[in-house]
């Protein structure tokens, strides 16, 4: 802490999985709680001994600087460990087509992230694949509080190719798979709430 050494931060995603963070300087110290703050600082600087000052950068920017790059930090943090921790609620495979393909793989939130109860917690989690996230984050498809997947109505009046069939109209009515522990089923009422805006639009697209 007083001679500002730059170190590396491993931040625990899930058990086994680190995301790590250069260079993270201590900063406010706090002995009566045993507890110490730590920043994230922008890498060029760490370069340079005697930090920003020898930089030529003043106190106040720095500090700026430094509490912009660490709440970058610790939103990628909270993506990265909501998705690790959603796709292995689901066991690693996407809840609409069961596709294990990791590149593919990812998590979407129900409550969309920015709304009232739009947090990143496994509850309001589900792990689709890359076709799947977008058609569910586009209302293509819904799921419904008792966790069958809806497909809009109007995706039907399409003219078929194979990935319509098997990747959209296939996923009509069949179930998504119930994660292991109830901790981590979704919220019923946070489903509620989104189906209802899929039904909106769908019956908005029907008129
Ligand atoms: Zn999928």
């Amino acid at each position: 802490m007083r001679k500002r050494t730059p170190l590396i931060c491993f931040h625990r995603i899930v058990p086994g999985k680190y995301l790590a963070a250069w260079p993270v300087l201590i900063g406010e110290a706090d002995p009566s709680r045993h507890t110490f703050s730590v920043e994230v600082d922008d890498a060029h600087f760490a370069g340079w001994p005697g930090g920003s000052q020898k930089a030529g950068i003043s106190d106040g920017v720095a500090q700026a600087r430094r509490s912009y790059i660490t709440t970058i930090v610790r939103q990628r943090i909270h993506q990265r460990s909501f998705r690790e921790r959603v796709l292995r609620a689901y066991s690693e495979r996407c809840a609409f087509c069961r596709l294990r393909h990791e590149e593919l793989r990812g998590a979407a939130h129900i409550i969309p992230d920015g709304e009232p109860d739009g947090e990143p917690v496994v509850k309001n989690g589900v792990a689709p694949c890359k076709l799947h996230h977008a058609a569910f984050d586009g209302q293509v498809l819904a799921i419904r509080p008792d966790y069958v997947i809806e497909v809009r109505r109007d995706i039907f009046g399409e003219e078929d190719d194979p990935m319509l069939l098997h990747g959209l109209k296939g996923m009509h009515e069949t179930h998504i798979p119930a994660p292991r522990f109830a901790r981590d089923h979704p919220n019923r009422e946070f489903l509620e709430r989104r189906y209802a805006q899929f039904r909106t639009l769908e019956v908005a697209m029907r008129r």
